[in-house]
């Protein structure tokens, strides 16, 4: 299969191990996912879900299988890296923006530092963004000026401003105040709308249950089980998903 033909995956993991010491922390995954899947991946704390997220774009090396964006190996390191991570936008709980610098500033820097866009270029795509996330009256504020829903919301603009073909969320909204949590779901949920492959570990169940095309749940490592919202919420198959479903519905 050669890079970007129509049925490349956007994501495929081949038998990913890692371990931190003696954790097994991933387990053999395999894991292909095709444009314009949204993925939800559930589980208890401590089963893998970050350390997944963060083996996909090579934040966090794998001891071995292999993992493709778009039909390409992730490289090792340098350029080629650097430009997959572009590739594959991230967003975190704590939305580590760039406290020093304005929200137009913090989504402008990877375009113009990475995609070598010139600045009235990158400023009015930037300014498209912040108006697509719904804060483009907050450009010149600091990240610390903002509501966390605004912040996580500048994140998401500062991810996509790189044109990633994949967007990764870990947790998003669990730092936020509760009446900030839609603010922030709706515009993932606008995002998958339009097509973008998504992978987003949330615990937010109305969420998969709207969004979701797919839902993985993660135990000790390991996807114990690949399903849709409905079989996942309606009929669960492994005690490990049951008894977490009991504890959270
Ligand atoms: P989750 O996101 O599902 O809560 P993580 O992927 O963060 O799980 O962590 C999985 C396991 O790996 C946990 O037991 C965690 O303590 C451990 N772990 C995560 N990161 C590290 C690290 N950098 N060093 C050592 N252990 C780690
Ligand atoms: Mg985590």
């Amino acid at each position: 299969m050669t890079a970007g033909t129509p049925d490349s995956p956007m994501i495929r993991m081949s038998s990913v191990d890692k371990h931190f010491g003696s954790l097994h922390v991933l387990q053999d995954i395999d894991l292909t996912v095709p444009p314009g899947q949204v993925v939800v991946v559930l589980g208890p704390s401590g089963s893998g879900k970050s350390t997944l997220c963060r083996a996909i774009n090579r934040l966090e090396p794998i001891d071995s299988g292999t993992v493709e964006i778009d039909g390409k190996p992730l490289p090792a390191e340098g350029r080629a890296l650097a430009e997959l991570r572009a590739d594959v936008g991230m967003v975190f709980q704590q939305f580590n923006l760039f406290a020093h610098k304005t929200i137009l500033e913090n989504v402008l820097l990877g375009p113009i530092k990475v995609r070598k866009l010139d600045k009235a270029t990158a400023e009015r795509e930037a300014t498209a963004l912040l108006e697509r996330v719904g804060i483009a009256d907050q450009a010149q504020k600091y990240p610390a000026q903002l509501s966390g829903g605004q912040q996580q919301r500048a994140a998401i603009a500062r991810a996509l401003a790189m044109k990633p073909k994949v967007m990764l969320f870990d947790e998003p909204t669990s730092a936020l105040d509760p009446e900030m949590v839609n603010e922030v779901l709706d515009v993932m949920a606008g995002l998958a709308a339009e097509g973008m492959t998504m992978l987003v570990v949330t615990h937010e169940m109305g969420f998969a249950r709207r969004a979701a095309h797919r839902v993985l749940f993660m135990a000790d490592g390991r996807i114990v089980e690949d399903s849709t919202p409905s079989r996942f919420f309606e009929a669960p198959e492994s005690a490990r998903a049951q008894d977490f479903l009991s504890k959270i519905l």
